[in-house]
């Protein structure tokens, strides 16, 4: 079996083939931090989390890096009426952030990059993009980026420059008539009062939003990558600027394979900050164990869209239920049983046993159709109902056990919690 991965790119499912034998580079868009995160922001957490222990399940050493961009309008704003710097929103919020992801049981990155200590690299990979003809720098210290000097641009999103030139007017931004062409966009921009800045040849300013992912990414995990991943919306145009970014400033495609999760709506509509219509992780877990969130997010395929309801967070937990249940009885069976060693018949059981083993990696290995996957444990769980009575050896109750506990640790779900 190999690993099939829908790619953005080429919109359809490719064999999974590393870089380098053995190893997985990953970089997933990680959250603006100027305020708690909502569930939207954890799907992609809790999905992009599920496929790197997967890909871990499988052998592959992965190096998970993904970003907290901690400079933005939003967080400036926020230090604002607090009347705190910048650092103290982002610095509380990344700690929130990480609390959050710690009850979703996700594991910690190998590394977390914050944009605000990445401006050295910025700001050598905007002089590259200058020096190869790729940006150039206005009047007033704003860079921006040359769009059609990159002849791909466009290949991720699949559009056409010509149609986006004509249709896209909410492209055009301030600054518009410094640009040679209102397809450009913003690598560095001149500082405002009362903003953050660094020193720059062009201006004192910060970096626009797209080149910090450009330059965390090739720092930590070089200049090609296997998977770079996020929600759909960002695609384009952060993603699509991404690779305009990385490609010219490096020669070397940049990442192989692109994974976007659908979005998690709410009334059918996209839950989202600037639409108010979010609930936070927090207020989740104030009425739920986050395991619950993070099944309840697993039981949909992550290129779904997946509409957030009080009645499926119901149903998530009362399935959650049964897995859990159904390992505290296969515990209690082999901490109570008579018998220890197999016998014959239950040797053959968990032979039987193994073949849930395979559809739950089947169903992964589909563009990591957790949903299926999930189907395949409640079938393990209703073998392990059926199956492990008073009468089965110790060896029996365990082995089914560590079947079980082995699956759901890959999608993430605690079966047996540690005492
Ligand atoms: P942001 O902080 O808005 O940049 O978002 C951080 C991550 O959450 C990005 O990968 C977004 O695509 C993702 N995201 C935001 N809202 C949603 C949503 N409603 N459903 C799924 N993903 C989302
Ligand atoms: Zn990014």
């Amino acid at each position: 079996m190999s690993i099939q991965i829908y790619n953005t790119l080429s919109k359809r499912k490719e064999e999974f083939k590393p870089l380098e034998p053995g190893k997985v580079k990953m970089y997933v868009c990680g959250p603006t931090v100027y305020n708690l995160i909502h569930i939207g922001n954890a799907r992609p957490m809790i999905v992009f989390d599920t496929v790197r222990r997967y890909m871990e399940y499988k052998g592959y050493e992965v190096n998970y890096v993904s970003n907290f961009t901690d400079v933005d309008d939003k967080i400036i704003k926020k230090a604002n009426e607090e009347g705190v710097e910048p650092s103290v929103i982002s610095e509380r919020y990344i700690a929130e952030c990480k609390k959050d992801m710690e009850g979703m049981n996700i594991k910690p990155a190998t590394k977390n990059p914050k944009a605000t200590e990445e401006i050295g690299g910025m700001l050598d990979m905007i002089q590259t993009l200058i020096d190869k003809g790729h940006a150039y720098p206005a009047a007033d210290g704003t860079v921006y980026f040359r769009t059609r000097s990159f002849k791909d641009y466009g290949k991720l999103s699949h559009k056409n420059l010509d149609d986006l030139q004509g249709g896209n007017r909410s492209l055009l931004v301030s600054g518009e008539d410094q640009k040679e062409d209102p397809l450009d966009f913003v690598l560095w921009k001149p500082k405002k009062e009362g903003e953050p800045y660094w020193d720059s040849c062009w201006c004192q300013g910060r970096p626009g939003w797209h080149i910090e992912c450009s330059v965390m990414s090739k720092r930590y995990l070089g200049e090609e990558i296997d998977i770079h991943a996020g929600g759909e919306d960002l695609i384009f145009p952060h993603h699509e600027n991404e690779i305009a970014q990385s490609e010219a400033a490096n020669d070397k495609p940049f990442a192989r394979y692109w994974m976007h999760n659908a979005f998690l709506n709410i009334d059918n509509r996209k839950m989202s900050k600037s639409l108010g219509n979010f609930r936070t992780v927090r207020e989740i877990s104030e009425q739920y164990d986050l395991q619950v969130l993070r099944f309840f997010m697993l039981n949909a395929h992550y290129r779904s869209p997946l509409n957030f309801s009080a009645d499926l967070m119901e149903s998530s937990k009362n399935a959650l239920e049964r897995i859990t249940e159904a390992a505290g009885r296969l515990k209690d069976r082999k901490e109570k049983a008579s018998a220890v060693e197999l016998t014959e018949a239950e040797k053959k059981l968990l032979a039987e046993a193994e073949g849930y083993v395979k559809k739950f990696e089947e169903a992964m290995e589909d563009d990591f159709n957790t949903a299926d996957a999930l189907a395949a444990v409640f079938e393990l769980v209703k073998f392990a109902n059926t199956n492990v009575t008073e009468e089965s050896s110790a060896a029996f109750a365990e082995g089914i056990l560590e079947i079980l506990v082995k699956l759901c640790d890959v999608l993430g779900l605690v079966a047996v919690k540690k005492e």
